[in-house]
């Protein structure tokens, strides 16, 4: 089972939201850490410049503006920036999470950067991930490095899933009623029958 790349999907992102840039002439880079102009910048370890045009900036820009369609868009732009300064994309699971209340199952949700093939959408190869020499020459894939490689295949988990939270509930309801010792369930008896 595999879930295919939508290579027309992330075209179609980053196409929209440089859209929107333009359109209210926000610029298509911010600086990186700390800024180039801060000649005191307290923050050590530069990082690039912000690309507002790759699909990392793009994706995180999408989940801010689902999450919140009324505020204004700068204020996205900047939390965009901010955490692909601060975290890189391992930000966009750090957010994925926060805006979703709680932990992710990539299985059942659908990854917001791969779309839930659970590859690296910007098909690095091995040299830019530094994988080592032996796997080079094999075949492998890149795993997205937000949803960790999941694949988002809801019906294929589903049954296995719900045998499984099924077996769950099962034992939690055996926890939460032991079954009476035998000389404690002979007095609840008594107690209850009024024999003496
Ligand atoms: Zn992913
Ligand atoms: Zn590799």
């Amino acid at each position: 089972m595999t879930v295919t790349r939508n290579r027309n999907r992330e075209e179609q992102l980053r196409a929209d939201v440089h859209a929107e840039l333009t359109e209210i002439d926000a610029p298509l880079t911010a600086p990186g850490r700390p800024s180039r102009n801060d000649p005191n910048g307290w923050s050590y370890g530069y990082s690039d410049d912000i690309d507002r045009t790759t699909l990392d900036w793009a994706t995180a820009y999408r989940m801010l503006t689902d999450h919140q369609p009324d505020a204004p868009r700068l204020s996205h732009i900047y939390a965009a920036d901010a955490l692909l300064r601060e975290r890189r994309v391992e930000g966009l699971a750090t957010l994925h999470q926060k805006l979703a209340g709680g932990p992710i199952n990539y299985r059942f949700t659908r990854c917001p950067y791969c779309w839930g093939s659970g590859e690296d959408p910007t098909d690095p190869t091995c040299e830019d991930l530094g994988c080592s020499r032996s796997m080079e020459v094999l075949a492998h894939d890149h795993l997205c490095p937000v949803c960790r490689g999941e694949e988002f295949a809801p019906e294929y988990f589903g049954p296995d899933q719900m045998e499984l939270m099924a077996e769950r509930l099962a034992r939690a309801l055996v926890a939460r009623t032991p079954a009476l010792r035998p000389i404690a369930a002979w007095f609840s008896r008594r107690s209850r029958t009024g024999q003496p």
